[in-house]
């Protein structure tokens, strides 16, 4: 598979590394998250978190990964949107809750933290399933009325869905240094994800797809098809329906791991129970 590049990828030259010198100032909100689309922003390789925190992306403010935390952190966020009104990204995980008592932050609901955030941000990106569709907050019987960050902002700021559960981490990373690094949000599609991470479906670049289309499957996780790297779609594989870059950046996940597509990255991909699901052929 070919090795990822995210130079190559979101079309950075040597010359514009080279004439870096700032860094891009990210907000990033948490809402009903689980805190996992902020550890797959850490787990970055390619560029690197750290190399991304120290070079590219300032991250003025996190509940979970600022080193501060109570009034100064939430005072030093409100001193950024003064300082770098209009200049900095808004990063928004998880789902909106549809009333206070779910979540306040420093004495805000959560939508209020939001509103007036992205009324002052640059770009506001969606990070996750949760935040982009509703994802695991939103599904079922939706105890806490959650929706999904569109709902909630004006629509003349500028937002992105970068879906996944979590996202692909160097997707998460790349979406904002295209910003850093091009001065605005990635060419988008119709339902506003970033082209170039979410222009094919898992399937079509799939390193399995060559045994689909010769009809090899496994008809089970641990038999001969499987331990062959046969195509897992008899185990209910969602990868032709799935729009993601899980096997086009050739880095290694779910299904390299042996393991169906459960097209995380997919509007309400946890109520159509798509696990481990036999397909009948
Ligand atoms: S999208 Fe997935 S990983 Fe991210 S907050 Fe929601 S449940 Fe957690
Ligand atoms: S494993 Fe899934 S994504 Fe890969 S070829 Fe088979 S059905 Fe398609």
């Amino acid at each position: 598979m070919p090795q990822y590049n995210w130079l190559e990828t979101i079309n950075v030259t040597e010359e514009m590394l080279e004439k870096a010198d700032n860094r891009l100032p990210v907000i990033w909100i948490s809402a009903l998250d689980c805190t996992g689309c902020k550890e797959a922003f850490t787990r970055s390789f390619e560029p690197t978190a750290l190399d991304t925190l120290l070079n590219f992306i300032s991250l003025e403010y996190s509940k979970l990964l600022s080193v501060a935390g109570g009034f100064q952190v939430e005072e030093h966020k409100e001193s950024i949107f003064e300082k770098y009104k209009g200049e900095f990204v808004l990063a928004v995980e998880g789902g909106i809750p549809g009333s206070d008592e779910f979540l306040m932050i420093a004495d805000k609901s959560v939508s209020e933290e939001i509103i007036e955030a992205s009324k002052n941000a640059k770009a506001v990106i969606a990070f996750g399933n949760c935040s982009a569709w509703g994802g695991i907050p939103a599904a079922g019987s939706n105890p806490t009325n959650s929706v999904d960050l569109r709902t909630f902002i004006p629509d003349d700021v500028p937002v992105a869905l970068v879906p996944g559960c979590p996202p692909i981490p160097e997707v998460i990373v790349g979406t904002l240094l295209h910003i850093q690094f091009h001065g605005g949000l990635p060419e988008l599609d119709k339902k506003l994800r970033p082209k170039v991470f979410y222009q094919a479906t898992v399937h079509m670049t799939c390193h399995r797809k060559a045994f689909f289309d010769q009809k090899l499957f496994a008809e089970s996780y641990d038999d001969e098809g499987a331990r062959k790297g046969y195509c897992l779609f008899k185990l209910g594989c969602k990868g032709p329906t799935a729009f993601n870059s899980c096997e086009s950046l050739g880095i290694d996940r779910c299904i390299a791991a042996g393991f169906t597509c459960i097209s995380c990255s997919e509007k309400g991909f946890w109520d159509k129970g798509t696990f481990c699901g036999k397909r009948k052929m």
